[in-house]
């Protein structure tokens, strides 16, 4: 069995001028511990789509579901990263990745050392005290990672993660999120533009074509890792 199912999954953004239809009949399993790149031109519905998985956007037809729930909510077992981490400026790098812990009064002692965990693996360690304005947008990516990964979610959604950044701290940062993937072992769904970026990360990168919003291939990579 899946562990995200999406079943004749359809979305309509009513507007002035007429219907938008963002999704149009998408069907995807995602399999517990696959990393998906989900690709495609501007206004092909990545977003919705993500959106709906993150139960962050309602009034769709068909179905998605995480395991056998239905998604309706935000959920503890989905961690959301977007294209620019909104931090806190008033609160520390770690107050930062702790907030997530913190909304939901869970045991702060055992999520602090995880949260320090994190920052060591993917390059923030040291950073536990700055704020973030003192820190390089490809760090603010970096914490918001962390903090999407701080409750141990079993699904990652990334959303064009590193689409502000400049193309070396891109690289780097694939190569990082790579490595953080395969040692965890999160399903993954990754929107992104760069076709070399979705081939590096991905299992199976999906396709998607615009109006209506549809997915027109799905290409297996089927590279062996490590
Ligand atoms: P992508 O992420 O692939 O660029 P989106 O999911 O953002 O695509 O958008 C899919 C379509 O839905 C586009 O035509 C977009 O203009 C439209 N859309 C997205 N969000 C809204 C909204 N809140 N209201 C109206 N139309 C929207
Ligand atoms: P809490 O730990 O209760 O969630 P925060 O750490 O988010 O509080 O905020 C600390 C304090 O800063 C709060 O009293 C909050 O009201 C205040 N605050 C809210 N917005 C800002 C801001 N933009 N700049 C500075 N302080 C703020």
């Amino acid at each position: 069995q899946p562990l995200i199912r999406i079943n004749n999954l359809c979305k309509t953004y009513p507007t002035r001028s007429g219907d938008t239809v963002a999704l149009d009949k998408v069907n995807l399993d995602i399999g517990d511990g696959e990393f998906i790149a989900l690709v495609g031109p501007s206004g092909c519905g990545k977003t919705t789509l993500l959106k709906i998985l993150a139960g962050l956007e309602g009034g769709f037809s068909g179905e998605a579901r995480l395991g056998n729930v239905a998604i309706t909510k935000p959920s503890l077992e989905v961690g959301v990263v977007f294209q620019e981490p909104t931090l806190l400026p008033w609160r520390t790098i770690l107050e930062n990745i702790m907030l997530p812990v913190e909304l939901v009064r869970m045991d702060t002692k055992t999520y602090t050392k995880r949260a320090l965990e994190l920052m060591e693996m993917i390059g923030l360690k040291g950073f536990e005290n700055k704020y973030p304005r003192e820190l390089s947008g490809g760090m603010r990516q970096r914490a918001g990672i962390c903090r999407a990964l701080v409750r141990d979610p079993k699904v990652l959604l990334m959303d064009e993660p590193f689409g502000a950044l400049d193309a070396m701290t891109r690289e780097f940062l694939n190569a990082e999120l790579q490595r953080i993937w395969m040692r965890a072992g999160k399903t993954v769904v990754f929107v992104t533009h760069s076709i070399p970026e979705a081939v590096f990360l991905a299992d199976r990168v999906v396709v998607m074509s615009p109006r209506p919003g549809r997915i027109s291939e799905i290409v297996p990579i089927g590279l062996p890792r490590e």
